[in-house]
This record gives C-alpha cells, structure tokens and sequence, in this order.
C-alpha cells in the first residue's frame, strides 16, 4: 500500500503537468471507484496538486477539489502526447496501453491531457468534493508525521494515552498521518525499540527518539521516491528505489546492518513486522505485548 513518501512522489511527477489545465471531463469507468459529484470539477482549472496523509489532491479554481486515495493497488497515471508519468501499484498497466481493463476513470485535461486511475482490486478511489466537505474529510487525519505541528509534547501526549503497541501507534493515521507498515518497521530499528513495546512505556526520550527517526525515514523514502515492492519490473522511472535500502522491512533472515544479528519477522495487529532482536531488545515483559 502507498504510504506517505509514494504518494507524496506522485504529486510531485504529476503537480507540473497539471498546474492551470482545465478539467473537461471525467470518464467514470466504474460506479464504484467515483463518488461525488463530477459536475463540481468539469470545467475548473487545477489550482494546486498536493498531498495530506496518503491522499492525492487536486484543487481547482471555483474552490472544489478532488481527492484520490489509492489504497492497495491504485495508480495514477498522467499522459499527454510526450510521456507518461505518475505511480501507485507497480503492474504492467505502467507501460500498457490506457486505458487498460484495470482503468476505473478517466481524467480528460485541457491540452490533449489525461489523468488514468487504475485499481486492479477496486479498494481506491476519486472523490469530488467542495471546499466544506474537503475540511470534513480531511478532519479525522492528525497532522502529517512530517509536519511541525507534531511536536515532541504532542507525540508523547498521545504515547502516554494507549497500551497499545508503539508500531500500532505510530501506524495510526489520527496519532500522526502518512506512516505505514514500511516505514514504521524501519523507524523503530533506528530508535532501536522493540516493535511491540507499549506506547505508554516509552520514556521521553524513546518518544523524541521514535519521532525523529520515522520523520528521518519518511523523508529518506520521499528522496528515494517511496518503495515498489513487486516482482514487477522494466519499469524505468517509474518505480522509487526506498526497497533497496531498508533497514528491516522485508529482510527476515537477513543480516542487521547495524550488528550482523538475523532480522526476525514476526506478526503484530496482522502485519509482517520486523526487527533486530539485539538492537531491539523486548525489555521487562510487562513493558510488551507479546511472549518473546
Ligand atoms: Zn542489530
């Protein structure tokens, strides 16, 4: 799934392409992958095209905007007459005529322009939506991990309020926004706690420490251009290149870069999680979730 650096790189390629185009027309494809209106658009100039939490959004200029969130195997995909650029799930589609039988709508631009939205498993979705509605769905995200407003005193406020495990925690798109599995595993091996240490046991620094290592590995991914995980291949400028530098996610077996101990995978709320077992050692038991 495309966490905060993935998306983040899709709005960068795409945002310079899109800047003062008008929106003719959206071809919705399949019923379920569009909701809103799509009158509220037609017609509108694209004002901003950013990023909040792991969702795209485009701005126009009579104040409506639409929000795009890929889920588990979205793309968006740009083209005009001279390229094709975007991102989300690496599949052939990339390098596939569009639009493909996975293309669920159809973005037409002014200047011969259009903007595909794939979704093999039809999780994701395009949402129009006015300036009020914008506000009301972007109200259940906290601010971005990597925003200022996430302070040291706000991270460990919200640490303090849950026995839940520190990686649940900080996956938790209404403590912090944009962290997914990925760079969640990564960001506790470089503040070298255990993945299911409770919040509420982490002193103040271990707290900063957790902060400032997943903004570290946050903005380390965006200069990577996020992570594509997939046996999918010949894909030239599309794919971001975060998977070869990981520093436990998806290396089970495989030496710790830091101490040459194997990584260890086990399972936390579901999701493959990953660590050092020296690095990060589970400390007193009653401090952790599981029996390790
Ligand atoms: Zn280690």
């Amino acid at each position: 799934m495309p966490e905060l650096p993935e998306v983040e790189t899709i709005a960068r390629r795409i945002a310079p392409h899109l800047l003062t185009k008008k929106l003719q027309k959206i071809v919705v494809l399949h019923q379920k992958c569009v909701r809103g209106s799509t009158t509220l658009v037609e017609s509108a100039c694209v004002t901003k095209v950013l990023r909040r939490a792991k969702l795209l959004l485009i701005h126009f200029d009579n104040g409506n905007s639409l929000l795009i969130h890929l889920k588990m195997t979205g793309q968006v995909l740009y083209q005009d007459e001279k390229m094709r650029l975007g991102g989300g799930h690496p599949t052939a589609d990339w390098i596939a005529d569009l639009p493909s039988k996975h293309t669920r709508a159809i973005l037409e631009f002014s200047g011969n322009s259009r903007v595909f939205f794939n979704d093999m498993r039809l999780f994701g979705w395009i949402k129009v939506v006015s300036k009020l509605q914008l506000q009301q769905e972007l109200k259940v995200f906290a601010p971005d991990v990597i925003s200022p407003e996430i302070s040291s005193e706000y991270f460990f406020g919200k640490l303090q309020q849950t026995r839940r495990p520190i990686k649940i925690v900080v996956m938790d798109q209404s403590v912090a926004a944009g962290v997914g599995n990925i760079y969640a595993n990564d960001a506790l091996h470089l503040s070298k706690l255990h993945p299911a240490r409770l919040a509420n046991s982490l002193s103040r620094p271990e707290s900063d420490a957790v902060l400032v290592a997943l903004q570290e590995v946050i903005y380390l991914g965006i200069a990577h251009q996020g992570a594509t995980i997939h046996s999918f291949r010949h894909i030239d400028g599309f794919a971001g290149t975060y998977q070869d530098i990981t520093r436990v996610y998806g290396r089970d077996g495989k030496l710790c870069q830091t101490c040459r101990t194997k990584i260890k995978k086990i399972k936390l709320g579901g999701r493959g999680t990953y660590f050092c077992p020296t690095c990060q050692p589970s400390s007193k038991s009653r401090d952790t979730a599981l029996e390790l």
